[in-house]
């Protein structure tokens, strides 16, 4: 998934993702550097367990046309759809 991957501007490293209190952050092992993560929710992952996902809108919303809902893992980079039966 490499456009999940955000590198660290000083170090040109491949940030980790980190859990810290209530929210969840790319952080730089080598200097610290955080950014916190862009949209995410509480999702179960079928495939990892994890309980944290990227929350992301597919498609245009026309009259009363449901936008496609996707989650993306943030371990496992997984992407579950919801909003079609
Ligand atoms: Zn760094
Ligand atoms: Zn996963």
């Amino acid at each position: 998934m490499p456009n999940a991957m955000l590198e660290c501007p000083k170090c040109h490293l491949v940030l980790n993702i980190k859990e810290e209190g209530d929210g969840v952050y790319y952080v730089c092992s080598n200097c610290g550097y955080k950014v916190p993560f862009p949209n995410w929710v509480h999702h179960d992952c079928r495939k990892c367990g994890c309980d944290k996902a990227e929350l992301m809108f597919y498609g245009i919303v026309r009259g009363d046309e449901v936008p496609l809902t996707m989650y993306k893992c943030v371990r496992c980079g997984t992407v579950e759809r919801e909003g079609f039966a």
